[in-house]
């Protein structure tokens, strides 16, 4: 009898970007044994961002594929503090003494995750092919049926599988969905930029602002926000300055539109002179403008052997999420899936990250809006109508959901489990927007 050797066969994995999504991918499909080429536009030589938190998804997915994001410095949260627009203390919640989640909620600094992912990715060392990363190359086209990507020089790759990974501009989510679903502008934008905490910590009006290590912080003005959290062992302040978009208008949708810090002050004019004290210490070569996006649900997330994951599927979202479809097309790609199989694994990754993500998008959303002055009276994280949930989905340790937290920003903490619902938290009527960690 003729014996089955397809289990024997790498599948030819080829993807298009290589952001966290599409090396978070490539990494996972490595160790599955699967032989990887990823094509990116870039040279990868000149990343830049600044820091991004990571979710106790994203750190067991992380961990699960062997990169360590306290080894780059990230530092955990330890504290959520909460102040209003004049820098007032309202809030200060310890997280610690949470003990809730099964991984930890880190800050880590972009990059040095970014290159992490990548050099374990490349290495020659480690369990399965070394993945192939062709930086220079632009994908412009790809055939769905055959699994084949075409580059801007013309040249052609053909394999098993094609993953989208290409961003919130993607050039593979045409080819999926059709060019009618883009991304557009949410309404928010962000001014992002880091200050070294020791800047913050030598001036005493502002010391206090950056005293704990691994705090969670906030400022919460009528409709605008800053957030800031640390990175890199708890000396490098990331901060995130979101206002509506019409008080600085960005030129496109990249990370990297220029600001001023005239802009910057004239836009958080109303908040108090300690809050603006510390946002003057940046430099203003290195503050940058976002326009925070939005796009409406896809209806699909593969086309034939084409299958979208991250930014390219669902924009303005914690980029844990995109780990989360990238674990998850690993899990469905084990060693000795067969060319065959694959249309009904994409069938199934769609099923499993469609509602999940979606939920999440839309949680995203509720929590960016800003409140009415009604609405934040009326305001309670019980209610059903918060909508404040979060789900389990550890797909690499095959746990199953619904094992829930929720950390208002008010200092409300919801713990919610497939057994039961305890409050532990305190309730002040202050609430201005709700942080979401998705377990
Ligand atoms: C430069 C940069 C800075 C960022 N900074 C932050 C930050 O400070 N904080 C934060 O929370 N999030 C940040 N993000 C976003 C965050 O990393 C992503 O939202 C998230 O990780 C999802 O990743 P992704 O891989 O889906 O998309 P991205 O991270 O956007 O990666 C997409 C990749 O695809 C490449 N690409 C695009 N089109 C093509 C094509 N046609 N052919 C080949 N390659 C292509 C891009 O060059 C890019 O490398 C940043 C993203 C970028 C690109």
């Amino acid at each position: 009898m003729a014996q089955d050797t397809s289990t024997d066969i790498p599948l030819k994995v080829l993807i298009a970007g290589g952001g966290i999504s599409g090396l978070t991918a490539a990494l996972g499909l490595r160790q599955q044994g699967h032989d990887v080429t990823v094509f990116e536009r870039t040279d990868l030589a000149k990343e830049f961002g600044a820091a991004i938190h990571i979710g106790p998804n994203g750190h067991g997915i992380l961990k699960n594929l062997g990169v360590f994001p306290e080894e780059l410095g990230a530092n955990q949260f330890e504290k959520l503090a909460e102040y209003d627009a004049q820098g007032e203390l309202k809030n200060l919640v310890d997280l610690l003494s949470l003990d809730v989640w099964p991984n930890k909620w880190v800050g880590c600094h972009r990059v040095a995750l970014h290159e992490k992912i990548k050099e374990k990715a490349i290495a020659l060392d480690g369990p399965g092919i070394p993945v192939t990363v062709k930086t220079g190359s632009l994908v412009v086209d790809v055939d769905p049926e055959s699994a084949t990507v075409v580059l801007d020089d013309g040249s052609k790759y053909t394999g098993d599988i094609v993953l989208g990974a290409d961003g919130v501009s993607s050039n593979t989510r045409k080819i999926v969905v059709g060019p009618d679903i883009k991304p557009r502008g949410s309404g928010k934008s962000l001014f992002r930029f880091m200050i070294p905490r020791e800047a913050i910590q030598k001036n005493p009006r502002i010391a206090h602002f950056a005293q704990y290590n691994g705090c969670m912080s906030s400022w919460h003005g009528e409709v605008c926000r800053l957030v800031m959290y640390p990175c890199v062992n708890n000396t490098l302040m990331n901060i995130g300055a979101i206002h509506p978009s019409y008080l600085s208008p960005a030129k496109g949708e990249g990370w990297d539109q220029e600001a001023s810090k005239e802009k910057l002050l004239e836009v958080f004019g109303a908040f108090g002179p300690q809050v603006k004290e510390m946002l003057d210490l940046v430099d203003s070569s290195t503050l940058k403008v976002w326009s925070l996006l939005d796009m409406e649900r896809i209806p699909r997330w593969y086309r034939g052997r084409l299958a979208l994951l991250g930014d390219a599927a669902h924009p303005f979202m914690p980029s844990c999420v995109a780990m989360e479809d990238a674990a998850s097309i690993a899990a469905l790609l084990p060693r000795g899936t067969s060319k065959d199989d694959i249309p009904e694994r994409l069938a199934l990754y769609q099923s499993i990250r469609d509602e999940r993500a979606h939920r999440i998008q839309a949680s995203t959303r509720n929590s960016g809006r800003d409140l009415s002055e009604e609405e934040k009276r009326q305001f309670d994280c019980w209610s059903p109508s918060s909508r404040c949930f979060f789900y389990v989905l550890t797909p690499l340790q095959g746990r199953t959901p619904f094992n829930t937290t929720l950390i208002t920003m008010s200092g409300r903490i919801l713990q919610r489990s497939s057994k039961n619902i305890s409050n532990t938290g305190t309730a002040p009527k202050f609430r201005s927007t709700v942080h979401h960690v998705w377990n």
